[in-house]
């Protein structure tokens, strides 16, 4: 049940249980006194007419005595009187406002009992009330008794209970009326406001704010839980700060790894594998757009003597120049790789056989003219060159190496230092 359920049970609870408590207390001192004063009034009438009738019981004066009680009874009816005796010392009738009672008042277990008392009696009985007092001229010489009815006063309690029941039932409803607008207002509504601020904070809406509330205590939650909002959007962004910047360094990382996975180490271009990968890739391309693709295979002419003469270091050097200088002309779509030892592997899309012949002539001739340069080699540095084309020279990646590689043999066979072209195409 929510904060509201609970208030509108309770709160109007304790009212209706207070306004209860309250009505019945009212109810029954009202009662009380009401009774009091009915009893203290009737016992003063009795006393003065118990004087009366004493002086009557005195002279023995029946007649009268008849006739005053008669009158007496008749002047009481309004005020509740149902009916009027006179016992004497003995207990016996000697007169009585309702004839055909005459014999049983005498019996009356209440008008033994009042007779026998020094003083005045009173009793409820039911719906009568029974009350007496000794009648007394200088010596006691009997009792007066009377029975009143309580329909009038039990009607009156009754109207004022009712009366008391309706301005409860109205102060309960202003009340409570008060009380629910004023803890709705109060607290109802600034705690569904921060529930509501709260449940979006949980949802991951860090940059919620509860708007101020009013009362010390929630308005030093408010400040308690935006502040804690303020520190966790505060960390989070720093941890996602912190996170990009390290998924940067690790796609660097990686990056740089995946560099290194298919770069030679020596010369810094491609390597074998890398090599292999983009000629099926590319021969792929090719045979889809039915464009050509050219492979060259290089290799150094008597490499080994540079080794043998200056030392495996100065061939490796060797070598890293040769892979600058091949590479230096290449276009951003051709891919130069060392092929394996001093070897290597050119590949040249949508080059045809006599485009991929001129770029193959332009590396040879790079080569003498620029390593020699300089470095006092032990021999004139250059290279063979085998060049085939895709799909003239074979259909597979195998098949075109091969005869890239075998034009290569060719130029060797044929004095080195010269570019060959697969079926014996020879550069111009
Ligand atoms: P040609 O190709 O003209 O027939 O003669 P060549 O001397 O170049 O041929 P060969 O295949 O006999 O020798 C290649 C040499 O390359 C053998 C090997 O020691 C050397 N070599 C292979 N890889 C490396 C390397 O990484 N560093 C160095 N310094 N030498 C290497
Ligand atoms: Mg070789
Ligand atoms: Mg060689």
């Amino acid at each position: 049940m929510g904060i509201r359920g609970q208030l509108t049970l309770l709160v109007p609870g304790i009212v209706a249980v207070a306004l209860a408590l309250a009505t019945v207390a009212e109810v029954r001192r009202e009662r009380r006194e009401t009774l009091e004063d009915f009893r203290v009034r009737n016992e003063k009438v009795l006393q003065a007419i118990g004087a009366m009738v004493a002086v009557q019981i005195a002279q023995n004066d029946m007649g009268g005595l008849d006739t005053l009680v008669a009158h007496l009874s008749e002047g009481m009816k309004q005020r509740d009187l149902v009916e009027l005796a006179v016992l004497d010392d003995q207990g016996r009738v000697l007169a009585h406002s309702q004839p055909e009672r005459f014999n049983s008042i005498a019996s009356d277990p209440l008008s033994v009992t009042a007779g026998h008392s020094e003083g005045p009696t009173s009793k409820r009985d039911g719906a009568m009330y029974f009350q007496s007092a000794p009648a007394v001229s200088g010596i006691r010489w009997g009792t007066v008794t009377a029975r009143y009815s309580m329909d009038r006063l039990d009607a009156q309690f009754v109207r004022t209970r009712n009366r008391l029941a309706l301005a409860s039932l109205m102060i309960f409803l202003v009340v409570g009326a008060l009380l629910f607008i004023g803890l709705d207002r109060l607290v109802v509504r600034p705690v569904r406001t921060l529930q509501q601020a709260v449940r979006r904070m949980g949802e991951g809406h860090l940059a919620t704010r509860v708007p101020p509330l009013r009362g010390s205590e929630l308005g030093e939650l408010t400040d308690v839980i935006n502040r804690m909002a303020s520190a966790l959007q505060h960390e989070r962004e720093n941890l996602e700060r912190a996170v990009a910047e390290r998924t940067r360094e690790l796609q660097d990382a990686n990056a740089r790894l995946e560099r290194l996975a298919v770069t030679d180490g020596l010369t810094g271009v491609f390597n074998h594998r890398r090599f292999q990968e983009q000629l099926h890739a590319e021969l792929l391309r090719s045979e889809r757009h039915k464009r050509p693709m050219g492979v060259l295979m290089i290799d150094v002419d008597f490499f080994k003597k540079v080794n043998d003469a200056m030392g495996h270091p100065a061939g490796d050097e060797l070598l890293r120049r040769l892979a600058q200088v091949l590479s230096t002309d290449l276009r951003q779509t051709d891919l130069i790789a060392r092929y394996g030892g001093e070897e290597f592997a050119v590949l040249l899309p949508e080059n045809t056989k006599s485009e991929a012949m001129q770029v193959a002539e332009r590396m040879r001739i790079a080569v003498e003219d620029r390593i020699n340069a300089g470095t006092p080699w032990p021999l004139k540095v250059t290279v063979s060159i085998g060049v085939a084309t895709f799909p003239e020279d074979g259909n597979t990646a195998e098949q075109v190496l091969t005869a890239a590689d075998q034009a290569m043999y060719v130029a060797k066979r044929s004095g080195r230092n010269r570019v060959i072209g697969a079926r014996g195409v020879v550069a111009t």
